[in-house]
């Protein structure tokens, strides 16, 4: 299969949904994908064959849907995996960084020990929109004195020009809308 074929495939499998979850949202629901064995296995043979050459030591996926991507790819790079949670759901000390959505506000919560200095971390998510989460991810990661490897994503919103606001940050998406 050629990754033009895997895009058209991917295409097909994303089910758009109108105003969810609120009025003016176009929602790409990915369940289609996860739900298709063989496309699953595809879409995180293509994150890992990108992210591979930055070699990174972490994960961090951002919950929830990067969870459901980014455990598979570390698994298969050989690299930690960090989530990236919701205010409050971490038991222990934290670091956070505050972010816009395309459809409200909220913040990200990583373990302050998740990963060290000198460390490479891979940003993991299902879909890029404004960029505001990944925004948040870099930051985090940053805070903690990490390096940014790459940004993995499977979906990426090109009209709301969220690579803009992540710099020069190596971005890989597979399908772009
Ligand atoms: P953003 O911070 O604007 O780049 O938004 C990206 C995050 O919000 C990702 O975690 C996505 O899962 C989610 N998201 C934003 N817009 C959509 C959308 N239209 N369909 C599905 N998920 C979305």
């Amino acid at each position: 299969m050629n990754s033009q074929s895997l895009r058209d495939l991917v295409r097909e499998h994303i089910r758009e949904v109108p105003d969810f979850p609120k009025p003016g949202i176009m929602f790409k629901d990915i369940s289609p994908l996860l739900a298709n064995d063989q496309l699953f296995e595809r879409v995180t043979d293509w994150m890992v064959e990108k992210a591979r050459g930055s070699h990174p030591t972490h994960v961090l996926a951002i919950e929830s849907r990067g969870f459901i991507f980014g455990a598979p790819v570390a698994h298969r790079l050989g690299a930690g995996f960090v989530p990236a949670r919701k205010p409050g759901k971490l038991p222990w000390k934290t670091v956070r960084a505050e972010y816009e959505l395309e459809y409200g506000t909220d913040a990200l919560e990583i373990h302050q020990d998740a990963f060290g200095p000198g460390k490479r971390v891979l940003i993991v998510d299902d879909l890029l929109a404004t960029g505001g989460t990944a925004r948040a991810a870099c930051d985090i990661t940053e805070e903690l004195g990490a390096t940014i490897a790459s940004v993995v994503v499977v979906l990426e919103l090109g009209f709301l020009k969220g690579r803009e606001r992540l710099g020069n940050q190596t971005i890989h998406s597979l399908v772009e809308f």
